[in-house]
Protein backbone atom coordinates (compact mmCIF):
# COMPACT_ATOMS: atom_id res chain seq x y z
CA UNK A 1 0.00 0.00 0.00
CA UNK A 2 2.48 2.24 1.16
CA UNK A 3 4.55 1.92 -2.76
CA UNK A 4 1.47 2.98 -4.29
CA UNK A 5 0.86 6.23 -2.06
CA UNK A 6 4.42 6.82 -2.65
CA UNK A 7 3.81 6.41 -6.66
CA UNK A 8 0.79 8.62 -6.25
CA UNK A 9 2.54 11.04 -4.03
CA UNK A 10 5.39 11.59 -6.70
CA UNK A 11 3.22 12.61 -9.24
CA UNK A 12 1.79 15.39 -6.81
CA UNK A 13 -1.43 13.34 -5.98
CA UNK A 14 -2.53 13.97 -2.41
CA UNK A 15 -4.27 10.63 -0.97
CA UNK A 16 -7.61 10.43 1.30
CA UNK A 17 -8.12 7.30 3.36
CA UNK A 18 -11.64 6.49 4.40
CA UNK A 19 -11.48 3.68 7.62
CA UNK A 20 -14.60 1.54 6.86
CA UNK A 21 -15.23 -1.78 8.96
CA UNK A 22 -17.37 -2.63 5.09
CA UNK A 23 -20.89 -3.53 4.59
CA UNK A 24 -21.18 -0.30 2.89
CA UNK A 25 -23.82 1.50 2.67
CA UNK A 26 -24.66 5.38 1.04
CA UNK A 27 -22.73 6.95 4.53
CA UNK A 28 -19.90 5.14 3.71
CA UNK A 29 -19.99 6.70 -0.31
CA UNK A 30 -20.54 10.36 1.25
CA UNK A 31 -17.48 9.93 2.92
CA UNK A 32 -15.74 8.99 0.13
CA UNK A 33 -17.05 11.87 -1.76
CA UNK A 34 -15.69 13.91 0.63
CA UNK A 35 -12.52 12.15 0.29
CA UNK A 36 -12.53 12.95 -3.37
CA UNK A 37 -12.87 16.48 -2.85
CA UNK A 38 -9.56 16.65 -0.81
CA UNK A 39 -7.55 14.56 -2.55
CA UNK A 40 -6.51 13.29 -6.07
CA UNK A 41 -6.51 9.67 -5.24
CA UNK A 42 -8.68 7.86 -2.43
CA UNK A 43 -8.28 4.54 -1.02
CA UNK A 44 -11.27 2.70 1.19
CA UNK A 45 -9.89 0.51 4.23
CA UNK A 46 -12.37 -2.61 4.95
CA UNK A 47 -11.20 -3.89 7.78
CA UNK A 48 -13.71 -5.80 10.48
CA UNK A 49 -11.04 -5.00 13.84
CA UNK A 50 -11.13 -7.56 16.12
CA UNK A 51 -9.23 -5.46 19.07
CA UNK A 52 -12.33 -3.03 18.98
CA UNK A 53 -15.14 -5.98 20.00
CA UNK A 54 -15.77 -7.30 23.11
CA UNK A 55 -15.99 -11.16 23.59
CA UNK A 56 -19.76 -10.38 23.82
CA UNK A 57 -19.63 -9.32 21.02
CA UNK A 58 -20.81 -9.25 17.37
CA UNK A 59 -17.24 -9.68 15.74
CA UNK A 60 -18.25 -13.11 14.66
CA UNK A 61 -21.17 -11.83 12.96
CA UNK A 62 -20.36 -8.61 11.82
CA UNK A 63 -21.88 -8.32 8.11
CA UNK A 64 -18.93 -9.29 5.58
CA UNK A 65 -20.88 -8.56 2.55
CA UNK A 66 -17.24 -8.15 0.03
CA UNK A 67 -18.53 -8.78 -3.32
CA UNK A 68 -21.04 -6.10 -3.11
CA UNK A 69 -18.23 -3.50 -1.38
CA UNK A 70 -16.15 -3.69 -4.26
CA UNK A 71 -18.89 -3.14 -6.43
CA UNK A 72 -20.30 0.00 -4.93
CA UNK A 73 -16.35 1.14 -4.42
CA UNK A 74 -15.84 0.84 -7.96
CA UNK A 75 -19.00 2.48 -9.15
CA UNK A 76 -17.95 5.16 -6.73
CA UNK A 77 -14.56 6.00 -8.40
CA UNK A 78 -12.31 4.84 -5.46
CA UNK A 79 -8.94 4.01 -6.58
CA UNK A 80 -7.65 1.49 -4.11
CA UNK A 81 -8.84 -0.99 -1.27
CA UNK A 82 -7.46 -2.04 1.29
CA UNK A 83 -8.16 -5.06 3.40
CA UNK A 84 -5.74 -6.89 5.63
CA UNK A 85 -6.02 -9.68 7.00
CA UNK A 86 -6.68 -9.97 10.61
CA UNK A 87 -3.00 -11.97 10.68
CA UNK A 88 -1.40 -9.67 8.43
CA UNK A 89 -3.09 -6.55 10.97
CA UNK A 90 -1.84 -7.69 13.97
CA UNK A 91 0.77 -10.93 13.51
CA UNK A 92 2.59 -12.73 16.18
CA UNK A 93 4.09 -10.62 18.53
CA UNK A 94 2.26 -7.95 17.83
CA UNK A 95 2.28 -6.04 21.62
CA UNK A 96 1.38 -1.93 21.09
CA UNK A 97 -1.49 -0.45 21.74
CA UNK A 98 -2.47 3.38 21.74
CA UNK A 99 -4.44 4.25 24.70
CA UNK A 100 -6.98 7.04 24.47
CA UNK A 101 -7.67 9.29 27.45
CA UNK A 102 -9.55 12.74 26.56
CA UNK A 103 -12.63 12.64 24.07
CA UNK A 104 -12.87 8.99 25.13
CA UNK A 105 -13.73 9.81 28.61
CA UNK A 106 -17.54 8.51 29.35
CA UNK A 107 -20.33 7.89 27.08
CA UNK A 108 -19.10 4.56 24.72
CA UNK A 109 -16.53 3.30 27.17
CA UNK A 110 -18.95 3.28 30.37
CA UNK A 111 -20.31 0.41 28.34
CA UNK A 112 -17.46 -0.49 25.36
CA UNK A 113 -14.09 -0.10 27.96
CA UNK A 114 -11.94 -1.27 25.03
CA UNK A 115 -13.79 0.17 22.39
CA UNK A 116 -11.59 3.35 21.67
CA UNK A 117 -8.23 1.33 22.36
CA UNK A 118 -9.05 -0.84 19.73
CA UNK A 119 -10.25 2.07 17.39
CA UNK A 120 -6.97 4.37 18.13
CA UNK A 121 -4.57 1.48 17.82
CA UNK A 122 -5.65 0.06 14.22
CA UNK A 123 -6.53 3.70 12.94
CA UNK A 124 -3.16 4.87 13.86
CA UNK A 125 -1.82 1.17 12.04
CA UNK A 126 -3.57 2.04 8.74
CA UNK A 127 -2.40 5.53 8.39
CA UNK A 128 0.81 4.39 8.77
CA UNK A 129 0.10 1.11 6.05
CA UNK A 130 -1.61 3.50 3.49
CA UNK A 131 0.44 7.18 4.50
CA UNK A 132 -2.69 9.20 3.34
CA UNK A 133 -2.94 13.01 3.94
CA UNK A 134 -6.06 12.87 5.31
CA UNK A 135 -8.79 10.53 6.53
CA UNK A 136 -12.13 10.93 6.27
CA UNK A 137 -14.80 10.27 9.33
CA UNK A 138 -18.32 10.46 9.73
CA UNK A 139 -20.27 11.91 12.61
CA UNK A 140 -22.15 9.55 12.95
CA UNK A 141 -19.35 8.08 15.50
CA UNK A 142 -19.42 11.34 17.20
CA UNK A 143 -17.35 10.59 20.14
CA UNK A 144 -15.14 8.31 17.47
CA UNK A 145 -14.31 11.50 15.19
CA UNK A 146 -12.86 13.56 18.55
CA UNK A 147 -11.15 10.73 19.85
CA UNK A 148 -9.13 9.93 16.14
CA UNK A 149 -8.64 13.89 16.07
CA UNK A 150 -7.38 14.00 19.53
CA UNK A 151 -5.16 11.25 19.01
CA UNK A 152 -3.60 12.69 15.48
CA UNK A 153 -3.47 16.08 17.64
CA UNK A 154 -1.73 14.37 20.53
CA UNK A 155 0.68 12.23 19.00
CA UNK A 156 1.41 14.84 15.93
CA UNK A 157 0.57 12.38 13.49
CA UNK A 158 1.09 13.81 9.56
CA UNK A 159 -2.81 13.51 8.77
CA UNK A 160 -5.85 15.51 8.56
CA UNK A 161 -9.09 14.34 10.31
CA UNK A 162 -11.72 15.34 7.98
CA UNK A 163 -15.17 15.02 9.46
CA UNK A 164 -18.36 14.67 7.30
CA UNK A 165 -22.25 15.24 8.35
CA UNK A 166 -24.44 11.86 8.96
CA UNK A 167 -26.47 10.15 6.37
CA UNK A 168 -29.80 9.40 7.19
CA UNK A 169 -32.22 7.13 5.82
CA UNK A 170 -35.95 8.42 4.27
CA UNK A 171 -37.11 8.59 7.99
CA UNK A 172 -34.00 9.82 9.54
CA UNK A 173 -32.70 6.35 11.04
CA UNK A 174 -29.08 6.94 11.00
CA UNK A 175 -27.48 4.52 7.92
CA UNK A 176 -25.29 1.86 9.92
CA UNK A 177 -24.02 -1.39 8.91
CA UNK A 178 -25.86 -2.93 11.81
CA UNK A 179 -29.42 -1.61 10.59
CA UNK A 180 -29.52 -4.86 8.69
CA UNK A 181 -29.93 -6.44 11.84
CA UNK A 182 -33.49 -5.09 12.48
CA UNK A 183 -36.78 -7.03 11.61
CA UNK A 184 -39.22 -4.49 9.96
CA UNK A 185 -40.93 -4.11 12.76
CA UNK A 186 -37.84 -3.00 14.94
CA UNK A 187 -36.81 -1.33 11.82
CA UNK A 188 -39.60 1.25 11.81
CA UNK A 189 -39.44 1.65 15.94
CA UNK A 190 -35.79 2.49 15.17
CA UNK A 191 -36.60 6.49 13.61
CA UNK A 192 -37.88 7.37 17.27
CA UNK A 193 -33.93 8.07 18.21
CA UNK A 194 -33.53 10.63 15.71
CA UNK A 195 -37.16 12.26 16.17
CA UNK A 196 -35.90 12.07 19.86
CA UNK A 197 -32.70 13.52 19.56
CA UNK A 198 -33.75 16.30 17.04
CA UNK A 199 -36.78 17.78 19.32
CA UNK A 200 -34.24 17.70 22.25
CA UNK A 201 -31.58 20.03 20.02
CA UNK A 202 -34.78 22.22 19.49
CA UNK A 203 -35.69 22.55 22.65
CA UNK A 204 -31.97 23.32 24.13
CA UNK A 205 -31.51 26.03 20.99
CA UNK A 206 -34.46 27.50 21.83
CA UNK A 207 -33.82 28.19 25.37
CA UNK A 208 -36.25 25.52 26.83
CA UNK A 209 -35.98 22.78 29.83
CA UNK A 210 -32.99 20.84 28.84
CA UNK A 211 -33.22 18.09 31.66
CA UNK A 212 -37.36 18.25 31.22
CA UNK A 213 -36.54 17.38 27.39
CA UNK A 214 -34.19 14.31 28.26
CA UNK A 215 -36.37 12.85 30.51
CA UNK A 216 -39.42 13.01 28.22
CA UNK A 217 -37.13 11.76 25.32
CA UNK A 218 -36.37 8.60 27.79
CA UNK A 219 -40.00 8.05 27.77
CA UNK A 220 -40.81 8.42 24.02
CA UNK A 221 -37.39 5.81 23.50
CA UNK A 222 -38.69 3.34 25.55
CA UNK A 223 -42.51 3.63 24.36
CA UNK A 224 -40.91 2.93 21.37
CA UNK A 225 -40.06 -0.51 22.22
CA UNK A 226 -36.63 -0.31 22.99
CA UNK A 227 -34.72 -1.93 25.94
CA UNK A 228 -32.21 -0.20 27.78
CA UNK A 229 -30.90 3.29 26.95
CA UNK A 230 -26.75 3.53 27.32
CA UNK A 231 -26.87 7.48 27.67
CA UNK A 232 -29.27 10.17 26.04
CA UNK A 233 -27.30 13.15 26.84
CA UNK A 234 -26.14 17.08 25.59
CA UNK A 235 -23.03 17.30 26.25
CA UNK A 236 -20.44 19.95 24.51
CA UNK A 237 -19.69 19.10 20.76
CA UNK A 238 -15.76 19.58 21.67
CA UNK A 239 -14.68 18.19 24.64
CA UNK A 240 -17.64 16.11 25.04
CA UNK A 241 -17.90 17.43 28.95
CA UNK A 242 -20.67 18.86 30.07
CA UNK A 243 -22.74 21.43 28.36
CA UNK A 244 -23.17 24.88 29.46
CA UNK A 245 -25.35 26.66 27.15
CA UNK A 246 -24.37 30.32 29.27
CA UNK A 247 -20.86 29.78 27.15
CA UNK A 248 -22.35 29.73 23.90
CA UNK A 249 -20.21 26.65 22.86
CA UNK A 250 -21.97 24.51 20.35
CA UNK A 251 -23.33 21.12 22.05
CA UNK A 252 -24.20 18.10 21.09
CA UNK A 253 -27.35 15.58 21.93
CA UNK A 254 -26.11 11.92 21.95
CA UNK A 255 -28.13 8.70 22.38
CA UNK A 256 -27.13 4.82 22.80
CA UNK A 257 -29.68 2.67 22.63
CA UNK A 258 -30.69 -0.77 22.42
CA UNK A 259 -34.10 -2.34 19.84
CA UNK A 260 -33.62 -5.97 20.85
CA UNK A 261 -29.72 -7.46 20.52
CA UNK A 262 -29.15 -4.36 18.18
CA UNK A 263 -27.42 -1.34 19.66
CA UNK A 264 -27.96 1.22 17.55
CA UNK A 265 -26.49 5.31 18.90
CA UNK A 266 -26.81 8.48 17.05
CA UNK A 267 -26.10 12.33 17.63
CA UNK A 268 -27.41 15.74 16.45
CA UNK A 269 -25.68 19.49 16.55
CA UNK A 270 -27.40 21.98 18.88
P1 LIG B 1 -18.05 1.62 10.10
O1 LIG B 1 -17.84 0.85 8.84
O2 LIG B 1 -19.41 1.52 10.66
O3 LIG B 1 -16.95 1.40 11.10
O4 LIG B 1 -17.93 3.16 9.70
C1 LIG B 1 -16.87 3.63 8.91
C2 LIG B 1 -16.96 5.12 8.80
O5 LIG B 1 -18.21 5.47 8.20
C3 LIG B 1 -16.93 5.85 10.14
O6 LIG B 1 -16.18 7.04 10.01
C4 LIG B 1 -18.38 6.14 10.40
O7 LIG B 1 -18.60 7.26 11.22
C5 LIG B 1 -18.87 6.41 9.00
N1 LIG B 1 -20.32 6.25 8.90
C6 LIG B 1 -21.06 5.17 9.29
N2 LIG B 1 -22.38 5.40 9.10
C7 LIG B 1 -22.47 6.66 8.58
C8 LIG B 1 -23.56 7.50 8.18
N3 LIG B 1 -24.82 7.09 8.26
N4 LIG B 1 -23.28 8.72 7.70
C9 LIG B 1 -21.99 9.16 7.63
N5 LIG B 1 -20.92 8.43 7.98
C10 LIG B 1 -21.15 7.20 8.46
Amino acid sequence: MRALTRRWHAAGDKVALVPTMGALHEGHISLLRTGKQRAQRTITSIFVNPTQFAPNEDFDKYPRTWDDDLRILAAAGCDAVWAPTVKEMYPEGFDTFVEPGGAAKGLETNFRPAFFRGVTTVCCKLFGQTQADAAVFGEKDFQQLAVVTQMVRDLNLPIEIVPAPTVREADGLAMSSRNRYLAAEQRTRAATLFRVISDIADAAKAGGDIEGALGEGQRRIAAAGFGKIDYLVVRDAATLGPYDRASKRPGRVLVAAWLGQTRLIDNIAV
